[in-house]
C-alpha cells in the first residue's frame, strides 16, 4: 500500500504540470514538466540531458549505468497530454489528481504519464533496494500527441546515446483485464483533397444547373473510394494463428458494439474486429468542408470543397507507395473541369514486431505471473510512431506492453486509470527491472 501511495504522490505532481503540446500557450508548463522530470532523475543518480529540435518540445534522456556487464533497456514514454478543460464534462479539475472509486482520475493519468511513471517509479525503488538488474535509459518526449516531426532525426543523430539491448514501451490498453503483447502497429498518413470548380461561389439562381458544383463533384469522388482497391496492395496474408489469437481476444474483450456505441460492425467477410482493425488497411474520411452551413441559407453554388482523409496501412505496405497510388486514383476519377490539390502530412511506417525472440518469452512469463493468465498478441490498429522509428534506426523490436484499462477514456473527459491495474503494472515493472534473466 505504501508503494502505491508513494506512486500516487509522484503522479499527482506529474499530472499537475499542464503539459499540453497542441497549444503554444502552455509552453511555460512544458518547461515546468521537463524540469520536474530532470530533477526527479538527477536526484536518483541519473545522467540527464535534453534534445531540442526546431519544432518540438525538449526530449528528456536520462541514463543510469548499473553495471557495464548488464544489458541496457531504453524505456520510451511521453510527458505531453491532450487538452483538458474542467468545463468540458470533467467531474473535477483535470490537472489535480483525484483518487476515487478504485481509480485515479486526471489528464494524462494513463496516457502516458501514469504508464511511463510506473517504470520510472519501479526503477527508482529498485535503485533504493539495490536490486536494479539492468542499465536503464529513459527517453521521454513532449510531442507524442502532435506527431513529433523531429524525433526520427534526433534519434538518428544520437544513435550511440540511445543504443540499447531492449526497448520497452507501455502506452495503451489491456484487452478486458488480460495482458497483451503488441505484435504490430498500423502506419499511415493524413491527406487533404481540395476541389475547386470556379473562381468564386456563384449565384445558385443565375448559375445553378449550368455550372459544376464543388460539393457535388467531391461527393461523387468520395463515393468512388471503395473502388480504390490498390489500398490492399502488399497486405500480408492473415495466418490461421493470427485469426485464432484474435478469436481469443474477442472472447475476453467487452462487446465491440458497446465499446464503439454502434449498431453494426461493417467488416470484410470472415474477419473479426481485431483482425479487421489490426491487420487490414483502411481509409477514413475524417472531415468535410464546403459551401455555407451557418445560420440561415446561402443560395450559392460552392466553388470549393475539401475532404480530409486518414489512411491506416499495415506491414508490409509502404505509405509512400499507397500515397502515390492514391494520387493516380484521384487523377483518374476527377473530371477535367475540376482543379484539385492534394497535401499530405504525418507519414509514418507500419511495423511488425518479431515477438518470437527469447526476450518476449521472458516478458510473457512475467505477465503470466502478475496477471494470472498468459498474454495474447495484439495487432494494434493505431500507431506509436516511435516504435517504427526504433525499428528503422536500430532494427530493434520494441517490447510494447500496455497497462491501461479499456474504459480509461484517454483523450476524453474523466481520463482514469484503475488502481488494481496500476498495482499490476508496478508488479510487472518491478519483476522486469529486477530480473537477471532478461
Ligand atoms: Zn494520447
Amino acid at each position: 500500500m505504501q508503494t502505491v501511495d508513494e506512486f500516487k504522490k509522484l503522479l499527482t505532481q506529474f499530472v499537475a504540470c499542464k503539459s499540453i503540446s497542441t497549444d503554444p500557450a502552455f509552453a511555460p508548463e512544458i518547461t515546468k514538466t521537463v524540469n520536474w522530470l530532470k530533477q526527479l532523475f538527477t536526484q536518483h543518480g541519473f545522467d540527464v540531458e535534453t534534445f531540442n529540435g526546431p519544432s518540438c518540445n525538449p526530449i528528456v534522456l536520462a541514463h543510469l549505468t548499473t553495471h557495464n556487464s548488464l544489458p541496457t533497456v531504453l524505456v520510451y514514454g511521453h510527458y505531453d497530454v491532450q487538452p483538458a478543460d474542467r468545463s468540458d464534462s470533467w467531474n473535477s479539475d483535470p490537472f489535480s489528481l483525484v483518487s476515487k472509486a478504485g481509480r485515479l482520475w486526471g489528464r494524462g493519468v494513463l496516457d502516458n504519464k501514469g504508464q511511463v511513471l510506473i517504470h520510472i517509479f519501479s526503477v527508482l525503488q529498485l535503485i533504493k533496494q539495490q536490486k536494479l538488474a539492468l542499465n536503464v535509459k529513459f527517453l521521454i518526449e513532449g510531442n507524442e500527441e502532435t506527431s513529433n516531426p523531429d524525433l526520427p532525426g534526433i534519434m538518428r543523430k544520437n544513435k550511440t546515446k540511445l543504443k540499447s539491448d531492449y526497448v520497452l514501451v507501455s502506452d495503451g490498453e489491456l484487452v478486458g483485464d488480460s495482458p497483451v503483447i503488441e505484435s504490430s502497429l498500423r502506419g499511415g498518413f493524413n491527406l487533404t483533397l481540395k476541389y475547386t470548380t470556379a473562381a468564386n461561389n456563384l449565384h445558385s439562381g443565375l448559375a445553378g444547373g449550368a455550372v459544376p458544383n464543388a460539393a457535388l463533384e467531391l461527393s461523387r469522388f468520395l463515393s468512388t473510394l471503395p473502388k480504390f482497391t490498390r489500398l490492399y496492395q502488399d497486405v500480408d496474408p492473415i495466418t490461421s494463428a493470427q485469426k485464432a489469437n484474435n478469436r481469443q481476444l474477442l472472447k475476453i474483450s467487452a462487446n465491440p458494439l458497446e465499446i464503439f456505441g454502434v449498431k453494426k460492425l461493417l467488416m470484410e467477410p470472415g474477419l473479426n474486429v481485431y483482425t479487421q482493425t489490426g491487420l487490414r488497411p483502411t481509409l477514413q474520411i475524417t472531415g468535410l468542408k464546403s459551401g455555407y452551413i451557418d445560420a440561415g441559407y446561402a443560395n450559392i453554388v460552392p466553388a470549393t470543397a475539401e475532404a480530409r482523409i486518414n489512411f491506416r496501412i499495415v506491414a508490409s505496405q509502404r505509405p509512400k507507395d499507397i500515397l502515390a497510388l492514391f494520387k493516380k486514383f484521384v487523377a483518374q476519377h476527377t473530371p477535367k473541369y475540376v482543379k484539385y490539390e492534394i497535401t499530405s502530412a504525418g507519414i509514418h511506417n507500419p511495423v511488425k514486431l518479431n515477438t518470437s525472440q527469447p526476450i518476449f518469452k521472458s516478458v510473457a512469463d512475467i505477465l503470466t505471473r502478475v496477471y494470472g493468465q498468459k498474454p495474447l498478441l495484439k495487432y494494434v490498429g493505431g500507431a506509436i510512431p516511435f516504435i517504427s522509428d526504433v525499428k528503422a534506426t536500430f532494427g530493434t523490436d520494441t517490447i510494447s506492453v500496455p497497462f491501461g484499462n479499456e474504459d480509461c477514456n484517454m483523450h476524453g473527459a474523466n481520463e482514469n486509470f484503475r488502481l488494481d491495474l496500476i498495482k499490476k503494472g508496478l508488479a510487472f515493472s518491478h519483476h522486469f527491472f529486477s530480473s537477471d534473466k532478461i
